[in-house]
């Protein structure tokens, strides 16, 4: 039988044609005039200040982490329960870690530990800079509560790392216009790709000069074109982080196409989780979305009993030629995790990590399968699970 693929990257509009268009102009630098197309289409999507396209969410992330001007000893505070980078972007500029629990429903930051975590640094004279929030499947953090938390810091930034949630909202205010800063990917799995991509979200205008300049190798060509300085220089710390012009010209052609990639996302979310929920199979726990939330349709997880099943599960999904899979393996309790933490007593603990690292399956979920393939995945994951099941005395 054929094989339903875990993803699979699939082209919707016109990226072909913006691509020889890019290619004919010889234009297929950053900068260029497709990148200009898809920061407008971004800028107004999130009511943003500014959006400038990277090479990766984890460069924007790295880019964002460079504008906070982290000193030595200061720390930022990350989910345990995420991909690495998240991370690994401001360790690389000297933060410490500190690392947060998230909470069971949405599987993003838990506020409360971010509270606490806030006054454990505080009594112990360590300065946090940032929080960086993850909407986990495209769903809204807990956001209404972290505000409030965050009110009493008004000196921690809040960064959102919102490579799942493009397009969700919360309280119908998109996922990104929240943080001072946002960070979008645009990889191969994501809702909308180019291959690889990213983009860095500005929500605060004060942010905008030195973003430009650390964001063009350093130097302040984009006042120079812009026409504010007649000739441009080496003026600050950097990098080469713009999406060449060629793969905006892809990009462009995918978030044209965004409200049907969003159906049809939301409509094989939507086919698991009643499939799923008619079923109701013991010991199969599935996604909750709070009321407040629509989501992004990034991805469509499910949480076994114990780690041994879900491993045992997997392993006959895969066999069967279904690639489901599983993330993410704690940041917390990590090798690199553990040489970037901050050393702070009564920290380190998260147990809501552990235990949703060792249950959770994702689903594949991608535009070109079919409803015939949900329906696949949905018979042999329940006959799986099934199998697994205690026999009736
Ligand atoms: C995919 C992902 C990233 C990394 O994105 P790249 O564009 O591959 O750098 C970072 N954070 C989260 C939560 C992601 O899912």
């Amino acid at each position: 039988m054929d094989e339903v693929l875990f993803n699979k990257a699939t082209l919707v509009g016109a990226e072909l044609d913006y691509v020889a268009e890019s290619m004919a102009s010889g234009r297929t630098t950053a900068g260029g005039p497709f990148t200009e197309r898809v920061v407008e289409l971004l800028t107004a999507e999130l009511d943003a200040v500014d959006v400038l396209l990277t090479t990766s969410c984890t460069a924007a992330l790295e880019l964002s982490a460079m504008l906070l001007d982290l000193q030595p000893g200061d720390a930022v505070i990350v989910p345990s329960f995420t991909f690495a980078t998240t991370a690994l972007a401001f360790a690389r500029e000297g933060a410490q870690l500190l690392y947060c629990d998230i909470e069971p429903e949405t599987l993003g930051l838990d506020p409360e530990h971010v509270a606490d975590l806030l006054d454990r640094a505080d009594r112990a004279g360590v300065r946090v800079r940032a929080v960086v929030a993850v909407h986990y499947a495209g769903v809204a953090c807990r956001l209404d509560r972290l505000q409030e938390v965050l009110a009493d810091h008004p000196d921690v930034a809040l960064v959102e790392d919102n490579a799942h949630g493009l397009a969700g909202r919360h309280r119908d205010r998109p996922l990104g216009s929240f943080g001072r800063f946002a960070t979008q990917s645009f990889h191969a799995t994501k809702n909308f790709s180019c291959g690889e991509g990213g983009a860095l979200v500005l929500n605060d205008p004060a942010d905008r000069e030195r973003a430009g300049v650390l964001h063009e190798k350093g130097t302040n060509r984009r006042a120079f074109s812009l026409g504010h300085v007649d000739r441009y220089s080496w003026v600050d710390t950097g990098s080469s982080f713009g999406l060449a012009d060629v793969l905006a010209a892809h990009l462009l052609g995918q978030l044209e196409q965004r409200a049907l990639i969003q159906e049809r996302r939301s409509a094989i979310w939507n086919r698991y989780h009643q499939a799923l929920g008619t079923a109701a199979p013991d010991g199969l726990l599935l996604p909750s979305v709070p009321a407040t939330a629509d989501p992004a349709w990034h991805l469509y997880h499910v949480l076994l009993p114990d780690r041994g099943e879900r491993d045992r599960v997997l392993q006959e999904m895969n066999a069967a030629g279904i690639w489901a899979v599983f993330h993410y393996v704690p940041l917390h309790s990590s090798v690199a995790g553990r040489r970037f933490a901050a050393p702070l007593a009564g920290g380190g603990q998260c147990p809501v990590a552990d235990d949703v690292s060792g249950r959770l399956l994702r689903l594949p979920l991608h535009l070109s399968l079919t409803d015939a393939d949900v329906d696949r995945v949905v018979d042999e994951l329940l006959a799986a699970v099934r199998r697994g099941a205690p026999v009736p005395r």
